[in-house]
């Protein structure tokens, strides 16, 4: 498969925006091709378009080569790049599963491309097959999210396996959750699957949601594109300074610690009498299932507690997702909970 040959037209010429800084390499003492303010305040200079430092900081923590990683402004920016890359309005169409993020189906529906959901089963078990049967010939995307949100459960992996050898399109997997699972990630089939696309965030695990830092992996070819549809300055300055900085900082502690907590949470949670169902996680939230969730939902804010009311969405019947927090905010929940 040549993924170039998916790209919309439009994209395949595409000649990207060059920025003043893109015309020379190396050290230049006096800067005065982007018409900035001369005084130095932290701030004043663009930033690297290309985050050509950060890029090669990720790579070595990966362990994944840098022309295979595009550096976005949080997820929602690949979501939208792949449907402005390779789908045509009103012409291709995007499968994926439900329930899961909401942000793959708003970005279909801004980009004014078909959205086809394929409901997961009870237990949020993925079936292959159903998903390659909602496809056509105009399929240009399969959207999975695994560890999956808002269930918890990572995907099986045989099944992810047949759609990334059956599918003649693109999927993306999104990992936002993969560091609290005990899985390898899929970014280790890159080599194999021109097609495949990995999205991991620093939002969740690495702690760093303020920021805004996504992680696109992908074959060469799809990653630069990706580097030249977007807006130049995507990452400003201070986020690609900080998070430099924060990458030194080994977070497998904090997981660890958070991992321990969803444990509990799992064992404690289904002797509550208002919990009705407790839903495995390989995340750092859990979804569980109440008799009344509104009431149970409005009763926690009360309380001072914001939890996620999912109860509205389809096969998420009467269930509320839990954000493991700290063993007090934890312990705090468990105590009202038992209270009702
Ligand atoms: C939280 C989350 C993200 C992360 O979004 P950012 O824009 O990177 O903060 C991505 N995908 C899923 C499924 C998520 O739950």
């Amino acid at each position: 498969m040549n993924v170039k040959d998916l790209f919309r037209n439009n994209i395949k010429n595409l000649a990207p925006y060059s920025t003043a800084r893109d015309e020379y390499t190396g050290d230049i003492g006096i800067y005065l091709d982007a018409n900035e303010n001369p005084y130095d305040n932290g701030y004043n200079r663009y930033p690297d378009p290309h985050q050509k430092s950060l890029k090669e900081k990720i790579s070595a923590i990966k362990n994944i080569p840098a022309e295979k990683i595009f550096i976005s402004n949080g997820s929602d920016e690949p979501i939208d790049l792949v449907y402005r890359i390779f789908c045509e309005p009103r012409i291709h169409n995007v499968v994926s599963i439900a329930p899961t993020y909401g942000m793959y189906k708003v970005a279909a529906q801004t980009n004014d491309v078909e959205f086809r959901e394929v409901m997961l089963d009870e237990n949020f078990r993925l079936d292959s097959g159903k998903l390659l049967d909602a496809a056509d010939e105009h399929t240009r995307l399969i959207f999975l999210c695994s560890p999956n949100n808002p269930s918890g459960n990572l995907l099986e992996k045989s099944e992810v396996l047949e759609l990334l050898e059956k599918f003649n399109g693109i999927v993306i997997i999104d990992e936002a959750y993969i560091d609290f699972a005990e899985a390898e990630s899929t970014t280790t089939l890159l080599d194999q699957y021109p097609n495949l696309i990995v999205l991991q965030t620093l939002s969740k695990a690495w702690g760093l949601a303020g920021l805004r830092l996504g992680l696109a992996f992908a074959h060469p070819d799809v990653s630069t594109v990706m580097g030249r549809v977007k807006y130049p300055y995507n990452i400003n300055v201070v986020t690609q300074k900080i998070v430099s900085q924060e990458l030194e900082v080994p977070r497998d502690t904090q997981i660890k610690e958070i991992v321990t907590e969803r444990r509990n949470l799992e064992e404690t949670l289904p002797a509550i009498p208002v919990i009705k169902k407790v839903y495995p996680s390989d995340a750092n939230f859990i979804l569980v299932k109440v008799d009344e969730p509104r009431n149970v939902y409005e009763i926690l804010i009360e309380e001072g507690i914001i939890v996620r009311d999912r109860s509205k969405i389809p096969g998420c019947e009467g269930c509320l997702r839990i954000t493991v927090g700290t063993p007090e905010e934890n312990r705090r929940l468990i105590e009202i909970l038992n209270g009702l």
